[in-house]
């Protein structure tokens, strides 16, 4: 192939035209990053009228490919740097994770096995033993990197089946599921993230297998009420596989009792897999990491990065306490972790996870613990706890909006309170409230329910958001819900 080569690689043609289109595209996000609106407003229809695909014999070129990307995607893209994105839990992403992926996607690392990624494989391995020691877990490097909360707490969730099993002398592995199904049980909180369910399906126990325990006033496990649900599941002749404790629930960020939890697991010998997707960022917290006391007796945990650790989607880790039981999981193909190599001490990756071709995630942290160093890295995940807290007592203090609950992480659960109404109309005001701020463009607040009641949420991950700006959202917030209220 001559001229047009389009195969990154060190020929001086492919070189210019690498760099001729890094630069196109990141001038372009340079030009996005200053719009100063969080969303140009397009509703579903008008996206899809406006959006086509362009495939032709001949292709555009890199230039005018680059430019209708920069037209009919980032120009309407969400800003989830913006002061006024506070939906959901996506953050708005470090400066050096954006370097980080400039070295990750021209490298086209595979973190399978190490002859596709050597240094990568052992800056892993050597993260995983670091963040090991920050949950408390024995020195070691059962782990891995995922592609976020829902796959990691697959993981847990199906080596502690795979682990109860083997007790019992059965290897799911080789003979797949067995005995009584209906028997079988997970336990989690009525908070827990939707996945336990999704993955529970998936392993082939249905949502059935989920029980859920209740809640306390701040969506926290109530020990009470799993005391008196495992004492059922006993009578009933049910079969625990694992607790599910979060620490941080998705809206409430709310922590489970860790310690109780792992204290009772441990008596009835239960797996407990903690998804810490979100709280796990209080391991870097200089003010809030004992929320977390608890975690290491865990027998797996969840983390995710690109939630309160700012790194760019997607970017999760996977953390096994004992690595025997990574045997439950283990599969042999000669091309890619053969015994020989395992004999030779050559660490292939794709023996911890699920996923065969892997990027290298990892580097993000990495390189974003390094560039930003401890302290700072702690000042930002503390930022939003703390706003939190303020914008809570904010909200407390008018009489138009009622605080759902005290916030425990960095997000705040509240209410539009108009002077009547009953409980049905409140509700749609709020949802509407929501729906129509981000069709205006000027803000993204999420929707969501507490206690079955319909409310709004504040997600204050953004450490550049000052209580200031929460204040300009929260009159948005008034002056949409007046105006609706006045039609
Ligand atoms: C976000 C979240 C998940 C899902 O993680 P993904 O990275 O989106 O797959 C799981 N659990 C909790 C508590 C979460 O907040």
């Amino acid at each position: 192939m001559s001229e047009n080569n389009p195969i990154l690689s060190g020929s001086a043609q492919s070189i210019a035209a690498y760099q001729d289109a890094i630069e196109q595209s990141s001038k372009a996000v340079v030009e996005w990053l200053k719009q100063p609106e969080m969303y140009q407003g397009k509703t579903v229809d008008q996206l899809r009228e406006r959006i086509h695909l362009n495939f032709t014999a001949e292709g555009l070129g890199n230039q005018a490919t680059i430019a209708r990307a920069v037209e009919y995607f980032l120009k309407d893209s969400l800003s989830v740097h913006h002061a006024q994105c506070v939906a959901h839990l996506h953050c708005p992403s470090l400066v050096i994770s954006q370097a980080a992926e400039v070295l990750i996607n021209a490298t086209n690392q595979s973190m399978d096995s190490w002859d596709q990624s050597p240094s990568a494989t052992i800056i892993e391995m050597k993260l995983i033993e670091w963040l090991r020691e920050q949950v408390g877990y024995p020195a070691g490097d059962a782990g891995v990197f995922t592609s976020g909360g829902t796959q990691s707490n697959l993981m847990g969730l199906m080596l502690a089946r795979d682990a109860f099993f083997a007790r019992q002398g059965h290897s799911i592995q080789q003979n797949g599921l067995t005995g009584d199904l209906s028997k079988i049980k997970v336990f989690c909180s009525e908070s827990a993230h939707f996945s336990v369910q999704k993955n529970m399906a998936l392993m082939g126990l249905g949502y059935r297998s989920v029980t859920q325990v209740k809640t306390d006033a701040f969506s926290r496990m109530d020990m009470a009420d799993l005391k008196a649900k495992l004492a059922q599941a006993k009578a009933n002749g049910e079969q625990v596989l694992a607790i599910v404790a979060t620490a941080g629930t998705t809206d409430a960020g709310a922590i489970d009792p860790l310690v109780e939890i792992t204290e009772l697991a441990a008596a009835e010998k239960i797996w407990v897999h903690v998804d810490a997707a979100w709280g796990g960022a209080l391991l870097l917290s200089e003010k809030y990491r004992h929320y977390l006391n608890g975690l290491e007796s865990a027998d797996s945990v969840t983390l995710d990065f690109h939630k309160q650790f700012f790194q760019t989607i997607s970017c999760g880790a996977f953390l096994l306490k004992d690595a025997r039981h990574y045997e439950l999981m283990r599969y042999q193909a000669a091309y890619l972790n053969s015994d020989f190599d395992e004999e030779h001490g050559v660490p292939n990756l794709v023996s911890k996870s699920l996923q065969t071709t892997r990027r290298f995630d990892a580097l993000k942290l990495w390189m974003g613990l390094e560039a930003l160093g401890k302290k700072q890295y702690a000042e930002i995940i503390d930022n939003g706890v703390t706003l939190a807290q303020q914008v809570a007592e904010f909200v407390s203090a008018q009489p138009h909006l009622e605080l759902v609950m005290q916030p425990q992480l960095a997000s705040v659960l509240f209410r539009f309170r108009p002077e009547s109404g009953d409980a049905a109309f409140v509700a749609l005001l709020n949802q509407r409230i929501g729906d129509v701020l981000l069709a205006s463009g000027a803000a993204n607040v999420g929707v969501t329910e507490a206690d079955g009641v319909t409310c709004l949420k504040l997600t204050l991950l953004n450490p550049t958001v000052c209580l200031e700006d929460v204040k300009v959202l929260l009159a948005s917030v008034k002056d949409t819900a007046e105006t609706l209220l006045s039609r």
